[in-house]
């Protein structure tokens, strides 16, 4: 089965095309066939497409919506000049699957979308009106481009999360705030710790209910997630992406009173606030330089600029501080798993946030740490340390080709 995966910002639309089935994915042998990108969708957009193993195409051309690009990308697709293999026509897609972000409540694992589906995403747009548009957009234009007979499937961000229990979920406001709009943590990035649980026990060959971990998925966004016996019991976005680690541009944990007295002091809208708290801080608004670790890594070794290194610092030890928490929300963990952008590439930070942490029985290993950056996997702790310490690059897109496959096939989720 080819499945066309889509992932689609308010201004973006990123696809890989993956073979699987359900062999496939018993055996682990899925693969993916082709990807790309569009950016900058609305004006002069940058597009690159890549079939595995040949080089990229690369090319910028007026888009003016998302359904021009997903045109766009299938002319792509199907041109024989392209040679994905086994993919000749449009027909040789066999159906979609959609990330979407927010699930709310009702959206426990990944469905097939038809009317009621979109009208509850359409309605989950308040809980996230960041991320659902985007998202729907590319459900609206994959189902006009490919009609009702190629299924599409969403699966959402939140899904992993659901298993958290109600200790972990709610804030300690008013009970009935939840009871009436559902103010709960939802949190993100679901579908790459769960990717993250699925490898490591993989690696260490455990069965789903023995995967006892804190996966730390630190990219622009960040999120760490404590996995216990294979479901999450916590997580540390919330109802929205801005809560918990530092990020890129986003704040992370705060005082909400500071809210009020960011508006009070710079006569600034509710509005202007939060958008300073998810654009203009985290790694960005302590540098005062950007929100690019690699970039703050360099200004620190090459110019020894003081603030990339408080950011650098700040950013690690937040890190540090959930790997220690949720070490005591789980009553121990087996391993830590470093992944995303920064996760998988930045030994700095990933030796910054295990700092110290020997007490917990945690002990890298400064050779393997080093080494361990582009895309490798493996495990990075020192021989006796008691919890192992893992790089697991992510992979959102296989989950989402595979519970795609899943759902058009009725085949069981797991
Ligand atoms: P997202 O998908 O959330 O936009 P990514 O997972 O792509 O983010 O992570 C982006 C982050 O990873 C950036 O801060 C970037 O600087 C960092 N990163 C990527 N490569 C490296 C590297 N070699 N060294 C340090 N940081 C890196």
């Amino acid at each position: 089965m080819n499945i066309l995966v889509l992932n689609t910002g308010s201004s973006s639309l990123k696809f890989q095309i993956i073979r699987t089935d359900l062999e496939m994915i018993e055996k682990g042998e899925d693969e993916m066939l082709a990807k790309g990108l569009i950016e900058r969708i609305g004006s002069q957009a940058l597009i690159s497409y890549q079939v595995v193993g040949k080089g990229q195409y690369k090319s910028a051309s007026p888009i003016k919506d998302h359904k021009q690009a997903l045109n766009h990308c299938l002319a792509w697709i199907v041109d024989p000049n392209t040679g994905i293999p086994g993919i000749e026509g449009i027909e040789d897609i066999h159906a979609v699957g959609h990330r979407t972000v927010h699930g709310g409540e009702q959206f426990t694992s990944s469905v097939r979308i038809d009317d009621a589906v979109i009208k509850s995403i359409e309605d989950n747009i308040d809980l996230a009106p960041l991320h659902n548009p985007p998202n729907l957009k590319g459900i609206y234009a994959a189902r006009e481009v490919f009609g009702p007979k190629v299924p599409q499937v969403a699966v959402f961000d939140t899904a992993f999360h659901s298993t958290m229990p109600e200790l972990s979920f709610l804030y300690a406001i008013p009970y009935q705030l939840y009871r009436r709009f559902k103010i709960r943590k939802y949190g993100f990035h679901g579908t790459s710790h769960r990717y993250i649980g699925y490898r490591y026990r993989k690696l260490e060959n455990l069965s789903r209910d023995k995967v006892n971990i804190i996966s730390m998925h630190l990219g622009n966004g960040a999120s760490a997630c404590a996995i216990k016996n294979g479901k999450s019991m916590d997580t540390s976005m919330g109802m929205s992406p801005l809560d918990g680690l530092m990020m890129g541009t986003r704040c992370g944990d705060l005082d909400p009173q500071v809210v009020e007295f960011i508006a009070h002091k710079e006569n600034s809208t509710l509005e202007e606030v939060l958008q300073l708290l998810n654009k203009r801080s985290g790694l960005l608004g302590i540098s005062g330089l950007t929100h690019d670790l690699r970039d703050l890594e360099l200004e620190w070794n090459e110019y020894k600029d003081r603030r990339a290194k408080l950011a650098i610092d700040m950013f690690a030890a937040r890190v540090r501080k959930y790997i220690g928490a949720y070490m005591a929300e789980m009553g121990g963990a087996d391993a830590v798993c470093f992944t995303a952008g920064i996760g998988e590439n930045s030994a700095m930070i990933r030796r910054e946030a295990c700092e110290g942490l020997e007490f917990l029985g945690i002990k890298l290993d400064d050779k393997l740490n080093n080494e361990m950056i582009g895309g490798k996997e493996g495990l990075i702790s020192a021989k006796d340390s008691k919890v192992k310490v893992y790089v697991i690059p992510t992979n959102e897109e296989l989950i989402l080709a595979r519970d795609t496959c899943r759902v058009v096939l009725n085949a069981p989720l797991p």
